[in-house]
């Protein structure tokens, strides 16, 4: 047995309570087979792959606050340190029910190649908490974020691990969680990205991943000799990424036609109206029926189950922007018989493994989530730099600079394609390119 499919029995052993993680891990191991195989004695006496598998530290601990009723509620905390080779943790906050420790790991797992493809130095985490904001009081919000950083404010830092947003974490949750850290540690410094704009936030981090997710998939685009004006865009999500991404699109002359949400989805052809999006998901928080309700020219369906939602409508590009595992075999099937043209991942992993397959056997171009969202991340980096020289730079220097990197980015995994013998698979592109400055940082470090 090879060494990789040897690392993955284990991990399989060692890991069977955690789909999503050994999903993760059989994902970029399979594609890492080339230069596995190119470098197999030393990986293999370094032990690079079970350490690379395996967290630096997983921190699980009670999170409990005080409900509007006088109730005591009380949730779990994680904080998955997964790797620190190239720079400090980094990794976002996820707040929903699903989470427990394995999507967690899945989570802090991709970080760790994600952050490395920025060319930044950013190292691999992620955490969050099985709490549902959903229906709370901002005053319960603030109840549960202080709680939850009052535990975990002695394992984060400017130099040592630094969370951001991610799913139910936004700005309002990031300002509770800062005020808190600063008060409990008595610093004030750059602990968290996502920062309100007057207290050491970055300015275009907001849409960063969004837009980084459209320059990327421009830079595609071009490397084929074509470009995004006239195309028909079918995304997913109506959140912080599908809403940035579909502004974003409209600007370089895309149409988008479709959003959902965790409750139904819009099939609008006369492409989605994002200021009125942005209005009934940011400002209101409300359903998107509300978003039928203001349109004339929208469709609003129900979420069933196994039915397609917004992979059913013909579209040249698809950008999932919602969550795990949304786009299945049986989707990738549906596009594909439309035509589909790119598929690049807003979300983190939301093709299944097989979906992706499909798609890349069918000679779709497909840029996996590493790299296509890692806009967000780019530009926490960015701001962790703003707050370490204490300057603040404008929007227009900002983006100008998660452009250069989004275009680097593509350029990288293009070309780490080509070196392993596997052109155009840009999936395998982006875990090597992701992986092999990882490991070059951690055979020069030592056993660590
Ligand atoms: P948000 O919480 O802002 O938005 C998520 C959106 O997806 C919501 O509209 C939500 O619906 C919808 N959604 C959730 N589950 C489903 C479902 N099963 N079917 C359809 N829609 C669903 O999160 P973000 O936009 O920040 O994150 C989206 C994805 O992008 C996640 O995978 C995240 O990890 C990833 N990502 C985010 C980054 C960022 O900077 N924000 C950076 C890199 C990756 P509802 O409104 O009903 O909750």
């Amino acid at each position: 047995m090879g060494y990789v499919d040897e690392v993955l029995e284990s991990l399989k052993k060692k890991n069977a309570s955690e789909p999503e993680f050994l999903q993760a891990a059989e994902e970029v191991l399979d594609s890492l087979r080339p230069v596995v195989e190119a470098n197999e004695a030393v990986y293999r006496r370094e032990a690079i792959l079970e350490r690379i598998t395996e967290p630096d530290r997983q921190i699980k601990f009670r999170v409990p606050w005080v409900d509007d009723k006088g109730q005591v509620q009380v949730n779990i905390g994680y904080r998955v340190q997964f790797n620190n080779a190239i720079g400090p943790y980094k990794g976002g906050i996820r707040l929903h029910p699903s989470v427990n420790i394995g999507i967690i790991k899945f989570l802090g797992f991709e970080q760790i190649f994600k952050n490395s493809l920025t060319s930044l130095p950013i190292g691999g985490g992620k955490g969050g908490s099985d709490f549902d904001p959903k229906g709370k009081s901002d005053r319960e919000i603030m109840a549960f974020c202080q709680s939850f950083i009052s535990e975990l404010y002695k394992y984060i830092g400017a130099d040592t691990d630094v969370p951001a947003g991610d799913i139910g974490t936004g700005a309002r949750e990031i300002g509770y969680m800062f005020g808190m850290y600063k008060k409990l540690h008595g610093t004030y410094e750059g602990v968290l990205t996502g920062k309100g704009l007057s207290y050491g936030g970055s300015l275009a981090r907001t849409e960063a991943t969004g837009y980084g997710l459209l320059y990327i998939t421009e830079e595609l685009f071009k490397a084929h000799g074509q470009s995004l004006s006239g195309k028909t865009i079918a995304v997913s999500g109506a959140g912080n990424v599908a809403i940035y991404a579909t502004q974003k699109a409209q600007q370089l002359g895309a149409k988008v036609v479709t959003c959902s949400d965790s409750t139904g989805w819009i099939y609008d052809p006369e492409g989605i109206d994002v200021e009125l999006l942005r209005e009934v998901k940011e400002v209101k928080r409300a359903r998107l029926t509300e978003y039928a309700a203001a349109r004339k020219s929208a469709e609003y369906h129900e979420k069933k189950n196994g039915e397609h939602g917004v992979w059913s409508i013909k579209c040249d590009i698809a950008l999932p922007c919602a969550t795990q595992n949304e786009l299945d075999l049986e989707d990738a099937k549906q596009l594909v018989a439309n035509g589909v043209t790119a598929v690049c991942e807003g979300a983190n992993m939301p093709t299944t493994i097989d979906a992706t397959k499909y798609l890349q056997d069918n000679n779709v171009w497909f840029i996996g989530g590493k790299a296509a969202n890692a806009g967000g991340v780019a530009t926490s980096a960015l701001e962790m730099s703003q707050n370490s020289e204490r300057l603040s730079w404008s929007f227009e220097e900002v983006d100008s600079k998660l452009q250069q990197i989004m275009v680097n980015i593509f350029h990288n995994i293009d070309d780490a394609a080509k070196r392993y013998g596997c052109e155009g698979n840009y999936v395998a592109g982006a875990n090597i390119a992701g992986f092999e400055k990882v490991v070059n940082a951690m055979l020069a470090q030592g056993v660590c």
